[in-house]
């Protein structure tokens, strides 16, 4: 159909983004989050921020979605249930990530998008 695929669903696609590779944080029980989203907009707190939005879960699906602001502290931590097609989303990262012999576990969720940012992602 002569149809770009690629620019089709860059243009539908939403402001957020779900890593292919699994980017895993450990609290500080030891527990695995695996990232499952990431968003960012400006911040309706400080106005010149921009809020980033990340959702994590545990292998078990215990999930919590993590905001931040990057200038002001508008941030919060909220536990949430996935729905089906984050459920799958994490059943596939899980299995990356157990297949995988080395996976970075960073200490908090900043840390990680931090470097997954230095590293040019999106
Ligand atoms: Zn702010």
């Amino acid at each position: 159909m002569g149809v770009n695929l690629v620019d089709a669903r860059a243009a539908a696609a939403p402001q957020s983004l779900t890593p292919d590779r699994p980017v895993a944080i450990r609290d500080s029980s030891g527990q695995i989050f695996l990232l499952l989203e990431l968003a960012s907009q400006p911040c309706a707190n400080c106005r010149f921020g921009t809020v980033t939005h990340t959702l994590w879960s545990a292998p078990t699906g215990h999930a919590e979605r993590m905001n931040w602001c990057s200038s002001c502290f508008n941030a919060a931590t909220e536990r949430c249930e996935l729905s089906d097609a984050e459920y799958y989303r994490l059943t596939r990262l899980r299995d990356r990530f157990l297949a995988e012999r080395q996976i970075e576990c960073w200490s908090a969720a900043r840390l990680a998008i931090d470097a997954m940012q230095r590293r040019g992602f999106p």
